[in-house]
């Protein structure tokens, strides 16, 4: 942390402008003798950068004074000029000062979560910004990013210490007359906290947004799964053939739609019959593929398996004369586009229930393991009668809350907050 780390924050060059960050002590420092003189903090000021009587580049040079900065230090920015040569002249230069190193992958983040700035939940948030492809996961991802979960999890961690303050003046009066009312009511207040953390837990989470929602296409052997896969990707990715059995093993297509990705999986046919081992280990990884499904397009005869998975039976080749549309199935034509708008709406209807609400706070999977892990450890708090082991519950709770956040010093923490909280001492 001694070290004072730059990188190249914007794209890889060339590029018309390469913006160069440097955080750290010795960031100012370095930035002087580059450019000679100090420019004033938070102005953007044009200087001449220069390595001895060397002039590297005239670049925008920015200085934002720490400790009110992302990364928590002195930090600076040179916006150079965007081309190969100048962009490792400069780097030379600061590789050559004392102190300077080149920092390493998310070093600046790391920087801004050791000193406070940001947690951990947004730390994660930030890194799913920078890989969202699609609006919803651009829209999820700046909500944890502007520290929505953060104050979420900020906010159970408040009300859990409130309780525990209560808890602990029970645990003081607990000679005293009738306490039992209140007692019950106190059980009551942390049972309603667990009950509206598991609330949260069991939305669906993050990940869908974030890896693609997942559509398997299964059924029968030459049912027009791959041509299918085809059309509602609108290329070619499929193998089809009139040969049974030539998707032998699965086709994964990610695709965008209306700002949600998607991964369409291609299935080996379901033969009761295979013809070789490679098929039926085709037919296995389809069984395997259908069991992960987050939504599966039926192309069968038979009636789709008991898998817990939402299900879109389909009516496959509906030009071909000889298919009899059956009401439950939705007839759908490759071939046509029949039906095609039809299954892409019954399809975006499907998956809307398990994708995280337009507005609402995703967790991811950590998140939510950590968010049931406190609930439960309220939840038998709110049942413990003994209140020593009430209050240990209750710090079992806190203790899962800094874990989602980040922060590590919980008993500080705890002290800190009971110092202030006076209840009859
Ligand atoms: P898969 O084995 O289930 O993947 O089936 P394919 O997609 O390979 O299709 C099997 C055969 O049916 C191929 O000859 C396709 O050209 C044909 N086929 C697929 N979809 C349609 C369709 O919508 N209409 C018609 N008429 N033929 C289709």
């Amino acid at each position: 942390m001694n070290d004072t780390i730059y990188a190249i924050s914007s794209g890889a060059p060339p590029a018309a402008i390469a913006v160069m960050r440097l955080s750290g002590p010795g960031a100012f420092a370095a930035v002087e003798r580059l450019a000679g003189t100090l420019p004033q903090p938070r102005r953007a000021s044009l200087r001449t950068l220069r390595a001895g009587d060397e002039v590297l580049d005239r670049a925008l040079v920015l200085l934002f004074p720490g400790p009110a900065t992302a990364t928590g230090e002195d930090l600076a920015e040179l916006h150079l000029h965007g081309g190969r040569a100048i962009v490792r002249a400069v780097s030379d230069a600061l590789a050559a000062m004392p102190g300077m190193r080149p920092a390493e992958a998310g070093e600046f983040t790391r920087r801004a979560l050791f000193n406070g700035r940001i947690d951990l939940t947004e730390a994660e948030g930030l890194a799913d910004l920078l890989a969202a492809e699609t609006e919803m996961q651009r829209r999820a991802a700046i909500r944890a990013a502007e520290g929505g979960i953060r104050r979420l999890v900020e906010q159970w961690a408040a009300r859990t210490v409130q309780l525990s303050a209560l808890v602990e003046a029970a645990l003081d009066h607990a000679d005293e007359d009738d306490v039992s009312s209140a007692d019950s009511n106190l059980a009551e207040l942390i049972a309603e906290l667990s009950r509206e953390i598991d609330g949260v837990a069991a939305r669906p989470g993050s990940e869908r947004l974030r890896d693609g929602v997942r559509i398997v296409l299964a059924g029968q052997p030459n049912a027009g799964k791959s041509t299918l896969l085809n059309a509602l990707v609108d290329r070619d990715a499929a193998i089809v053939s009139p040969l049974a059995g030539t998707t032998r093993d699965r086709i994964e297509v990610p695709i965008m739609r209306n700002g949600i990705a998607y991964l369409l999986i291609d299935t080996a046919g379901l033969n009761e019959t295979p013809a070789d081992q490679v098929e039926e280990i085709g037919i296995a990884r389809a069984r395997q593929s259908i069991g992960q499904a987050d939504l599966l397009l039926w192309l069968n005869d038979v009636p789709p398996p008991a898998e817990p998975v939402p299900v879109l039976w389909l009516n496959p080749r509906s030009d071909l004369p000889d298919r009899d549309a059956e009401p439950e199935r939705l007839s759908v034509s490759a071939l046509t586009g029949e039906g095609m708008a039809e299954l892409w709406q019954a399809i975006e209807e499907a998956v809307a229930a398990l994708l995280p609400a337009p507005d609402a706070v995703a967790l991811n999977q950590r998140q939510r393991m950590l968010a049931s892990a406190a609930a439960s450890h309220l939840r038998a708090a709110s049942s413990e009668p003994d209140q020593l082991l009430q209050a240990e519950r209750l710090r079992a709770a806190m203790r899962s809350f800094h874990a989602i956040t980040g922060a590590i010093d919980v008993e500080a923490m705890l002290d800190a907050l009971f110092g202030q909280f006076c209840i009859g001492k």
